[in-house]
C-alpha cells in the first residue's frame, strides 16, 4: 500500500495550527515508504523495535529525528544511544540509569519521556502517579538522560469518553510537572484517537496507519 500523501499534508496542516509535532510511526514499513514521506518534508519518525530501527537509521538520511516509541530493554539502549532523538517509553529508574550511562559514553544528553500508565488494560506499560513522584526527585542523578515530558497510551476501545478521560488525567499530571522549561512535551494520540488527544492538550502525536496504511500483524505490533 502506498504512503497516503494527501492524509499527510492535511494532518501536517492541522497539527501546525495546534503547534503539535507529528511523529510518523514507520514500524514494519519499508525504507521506501519513509523516503516518500521524507521527500514530502517529514523528519520525525518513530520505531518500536531496536534492530529494525538501527537498520533503517543506517540506510536513511542523517537528518531524520528518530523516536523510539516501544518498550525498551536495558541491554538494547547501547545500540540506539549514539543517534536517538527521543525515547518515549521510560518507565523505570533502572532504564533511566542505563540511558544516562550510555548517554555519557556517547558524550550526549539523551531526551526521554516518562511513560504513564493511563489505560484500563493490565498489559500496558507505564508508571502510576506515585511512581512518577518518586522518580522525579531522582532525575538530577541522571544528567545525561534528560526527561522532557510524559507519554501515554489510552485504552484500546471505541468508548471515546473513556479515551478522553484517560488523556485528560495524563494532561493534568503533565500540567503539574511543567514547572521547568525542560519538561514540556506531552506525547499522546495515535491514528484512531489523536483528535481527542489534541483537544486534551497533547503536543506530540504518534501516527502510523493513517499515513502508511494498516500494518501486517507481525511480532504482535
Ligand atoms: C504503533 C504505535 C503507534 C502508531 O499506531 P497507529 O494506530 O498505527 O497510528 C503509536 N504509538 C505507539 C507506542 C505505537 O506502538
Amino acid at each position: 500500500m502506498p504512503v497516503n500523501l494527501s492524509a499527510y499534508l492535511s494532518l501536517k496542516k492541522e497539527l501546525h495550527h495546534r503547534s503539535a509535532t507529528l511523529v510518523a510511526v514507520s514500524k514494519t514499513k519499508p525504507v521506501e515508504d519513509i523516503e516518500a514521506l521524507y521527500a514530502a518534508g517529514q523528519r520525525d519518525f518513530g520505531e518500536n523495535y531496536v534492530q529494525e530501527l538501527c537498520e533503517k537509521q543506517l540506510r536513511l538520511p542523517a537528518d531524520i529525528r528518530w523516536h523510539f516509541i516501544g518498550h525498551l530493554q536495558r541491554n538494547k539502549v547501547k545500540y540506539i544511544a549514539p543517534f536517538i532523538h527521543l525515547i518515549h517509553g521510560v518507565d523505570s529508574e533502572s532504564l533511566l540509569k542505563e540511558i544516562d550511562k550510555e548517554g555519557r559514553k556517547n558524550n550526549r544528553i539523551i531526551d526521554c519521556l516518562l511513560q504513564m500508565h493511563i489505560a484500563r488494560e493490565e498489559t500496558k506499560f507505564g508508571l502510576d502517579n506515585a511512581e512518577l513522584t518518586e522518580l522525579l526527585v531522582k532525575l538530577p542523578n541522571y544528567p545525561n538522560a534528560r526527561v522532557v515530558g510524559l507519554m501515554g497510551m489510552a485504552s484500546f476501545t471505541t468508548d471515546e469518553n473513556l479515551i478522553r478521560s484517560e488523556f485528560h488525567s495524563l494532561s493534568r499530571t503533565s500540567q503539574t510537572i511543567r514547572t521547568s522549561q525542560t519538561i514540556q512535551t506531552l506525547s499522546m494520540g495515535m491514528s484512531n484517537d489523536f483528535r481527542i488527544a489534541l483537544e486534551e492538550g497533547s503536543n506530540l502525536v504518534r501516527i502510523g496507519s493513517l499515513l502508511f496504511g494498516e500494518r501486517e500483524k507481525i511480532n504482535g505490533a
